[in-house]
């Protein structure tokens, strides 16, 4: 099923990867943190972007119309991205969130997909997606 409105929000930070601003490695942690917000819990996140992603997506930020800003940001005060709801507010940076790096490790190609993520955003996916397995039993 496509969530229009996830998908305008992946589709603009999308543009952002393509115009150079947000790098690849980021998009790719928010994009998940869109797609499984609904099975993380803010708690157990230790990425400071899905838990921002997850927070906005809980807190329904994307239920009304937002707009979209460059801002500078609260924590470094460089250049980031603000999405605005009314009085609740979304910040991506860049700088704040693009920072951590974590070894390449080597991981059979069916895991291809994780690379980059941290050890426990990994984690997370790993087990969702082996609950999502779990209720849908292989045909043997
Ligand atoms: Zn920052």
């Amino acid at each position: 099923m496509v969530d229009k409105k996830k998908q305008k929000f992946v589709g603009l930070l999308a543009q952002k990867v393509l115009s150079g601003e947000i790098s690849q490695e980021l998009f790719k942690r928010l994009e998940l943190a869109v797609n499984y917000s609904d099975e993380f819990k803010i708690q157990e996140l230790g990425d400071p972007a899905a838990v921002a992603v997850v927070d906005w997506f809980k807190r329904r930020g994307l239920e009304r119309a937002w707009t979209f800003t460059k801002t500078a940001c609260p924590g470094c005060s460089k250049e980031s991205y603000a999405f605005e709801n009314k009085n609740l507010m979304l910040v991506i940076c860049p700088n704040c969130m693009g920072e951590k790096t974590s070894p390449l490790l080597t991981m059979n190609p069916g895991q291809k997909d994780l690379q980059g993520l941290s050890a426990q955003v990994r984690e997370i996916i790993l087990r969702a997606e082996a609950r999502a397995a779990n209720l849908s039993p292989q045909p043997k």
